[in-house]
């Protein structure tokens, strides 16, 4: 039966195709459903796996206790006693009959149930038992030949993931050959593993809730990652209506695509610089294919977060450099590594934080670790030999930290200079404004850069103090807030000031009818993943300097993001109606 699931859109587009299941620990969902014919083997089954593990627990016990002493070996026998319950055999064994489940969904079931329900006890020991309960699943599926770890890197046929949560790293390694899409029961509108999604062009929508015991394995779904849907076992009316959907996307991308070669100029003639932003090197061609200006955010810490070694400088200098020759002249803004909070991999390892978005990030955790910092640092003004480089440090907070990265880039090309390696020590220096600290203090900060860019992103994280990453408050996070729209305000009044170039990088950018509004505020210069450049594009193409004011300065009287969005999607309906999702 069909069923629809809201969660909160993040990449565009829609995706058809069989799902793979994944549960909270990354293990397939094994497929449920069994003829009632089947139950009785299907209980015999379950009987002689939980024989099996029964006997495997109590091989690990003796060996443990043998080891460690009878009190360690404990551990196992509380895992025994979990299996033999009279109440979870009980349970198991009617789902299989009355439910009609395979012993394998059933085990997958009841053990995921009974262990949610010990971790919101919330008692620490309790909640450590959880993990048995997950241990004795794991080793039932083994037995029942159902517990298949499935590396989401290397897929061997299409599929639509479903799983409880993706990181940023995850995203980015996913098997683009074959995933068409996914959905999540975590994650927010602002998190990374929405933008990587956006970057590689996946249709996705994350924060839908608990669901994935609602599906099984193998059943077609469809992502709507414009409206943030999950439609389960859709019906024929359904997928037919979707395939027109995305026939309509792919003709008006076909239109879109002309525009490639003409400028990003307004109908009154003011030429908008639009730059695009990307995580690896691979997606500088497509910037070209669709005409980008430059790259204005490269998001370096991509590099770190999709291998599994440390990169060395050469790694550093080798991925810049072909970004750089590939966009033969045209300007390149490097951001310095932005790791941590949800972009954490592997390096460097940080201790646990409770608040990882106030913790140590970005350029706090760059000048933390200059082992990390230096050899970036390096690489990025050796690779300057190739084109017009600019160096842009991200989450500057303080004048403190600024001056601190510049010291530390000029040590760098002294060290250089020292031991006669090419290099360009003459690039602009910028910073992200995107704490309101870094607003507020931009008269200071503007005489210390050569350029500013908006990471609209953080500035409404940190201005609304919502975590761009968590489902809850989703609905709060909105960079079209009269409060962040007042920043953006003031940082374009103070960069005009003092002939500053300040550029809009983030999310908010990629939105056409926002970015109508960003002109409109003052903005010139707007960078968006490259999926979005030919509809920004269109949008700047249809509208005059003129028609921006006078949106930006109806937008300033509303008192919330609500009135100000609904107002923006009228706005482009009348200007620009092609580029409105229905
Ligand atoms: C931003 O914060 O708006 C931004 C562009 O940086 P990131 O999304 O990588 O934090
Ligand atoms: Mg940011």
């Amino acid at each position: 039966m069909m069923v629809e699931l809201q969660g909160i859109p993040v990449a565009p587009g829609v995706a058809i195709g069989p799902a793979l299941v994944l549960n909270a620990e990354g293990y397939s969902i094994p497929r449920c459903h069994i003829a009632a014919s089947d139950a009785a083997a299907e209980q015999m089954r379950l009987r002689v796996a939980i024989e099996e593990v029964s006997k495997q627990i109590e091989a690990n016990r003796m060996q443990t206790a043998a080891v460690a002493g009878e009190e360690t070996g404990d551990i196992f026998s509380a895992q025994l006693q979990m299996l033999h319950d009279p109440r979870l055999n009980a349970e198991l064994t009617k789902r299989i009959a009355f439910q009609r489940h395979s012993a394998a969904y059933a085990v997958s079931r009841v053990l995921h149930n009974y262990a949610t329900a010990l971790r919101r006890l919330d008692n620490p020991l309790l909640a450590e038992r959880a993990q048995d309960v997950l241990d004795i699943e794991r080793q039932l599926l083994t037995e029942l030949g159902a517990a298949t770890r499935r590396p989401l890197e290397d897929l061997s046929e299409s599929a639509i993931v479903l799983c409880h949560m993706l990181t940023p790293s995850e995203t980015a390694s996913l098997d683009r050959q074959h995933v068409l899409g996914f959905c999540t029961e975590t994650g927010g509108p602002g998190g990374h593993t929405a933008i990587v999604a956006k970057g590689l062009e996946l249709p996705a929508v994350v924060g839908i809730g608990p669901f994935l015991d609602k599906i099984s394995d193998q059943t077609l779904v469809i992502v709507d990652g414009d409206h943030g849907r999950l439609i389960v076992d859709p019906d024929e009316e359904t997928v037919a209506r979707y395939r027109r959907r995305n026939e309509e996307r792919r003709d008006l991308a076909q239109r879109l695509s002309e525009l490639r070669s003409l400028p990003a100029e307004t109908s009154d003639g003011v030429r908008i610089r639009l730059s695009a932003n990307i995580e690896f090197p691979h997606e500088a061609a497509s910037c070209l294919e669709r005409g980008a200006d430059g790259i204005g955010l490269y998001r370096t810490e991509f590099l770190y977060l999709s291998s599994a070694e440390e990169p060395s400088e050469e790694d550093h200098y080798e991925a810049y450099s072909q970004v750089i020759r590939e966009m033969d002249g045209r300007p390149v803004v490097i951001r310095t590594l932005d790791l941590g909070a949800d972009k954490m991999g592997r390096h460097p390892q940080v201790d646990r934080e409770n608040n990882p978005f106030l913790g140590l990030r970005s350029i706090r955790l760059s000048l933390r670790h200059l082992d990390l910092f230096r050899p970036q640092l390096r690489a990025i003004l050796r690779a300057a030999v190739h084109g017009d480089v600019r160096v842009m440090f991200p989450l500057i907070t303080t004048l403190a930290e600024l001056r601190q990265a510049k010291m530390l880039l000029s040590t760098v090309a002294e060290d250089l200079a020292v031991s006669g390696v090419p290099f360009r020590s003459d690039i602009p220096i910028g910073m992200m404004v995107e704490v309101p600290a870094a607003v507020l203090m931009l008269d200071r900060f503007v005489r210390e850069v050569d350029f500013l860019s908006i990471g609209t992103n953080d500035l409404a994280q940190y201005t609304l103090a919502v975590d761009r990453s968590n489902e809850y408050v989703a609905e709060l996070y909105q960079s079209t807030d009269p409060s962040v729209l007042s920043l953006i305000r003031r940082s374009v009044e103070i960069a005009n000031a003092n002939d500053t170039p300040l550029a809009v990088c983030g999310e908010m950018s990629s939105n056409p009818a926002r970015a109508l509004l960003l002109l409109g505020l003052g903005i010139r210069n707007l960078s968006v993943p490259p999926s979005s450049l030919p509809r920004v594009k269109k949008a700047i193409r249809s509208v005059s300097i003129e028609e921006c004011q006078a949106i930006a300065e109806r937008v300033m009287t509303f008192e919330a993001a609500r009135d100000v969005d609904l107002y923006l999607i009228g706005r482009l309906r009348e200007l620009v109606p092609e580029l409105v999702v229905s």
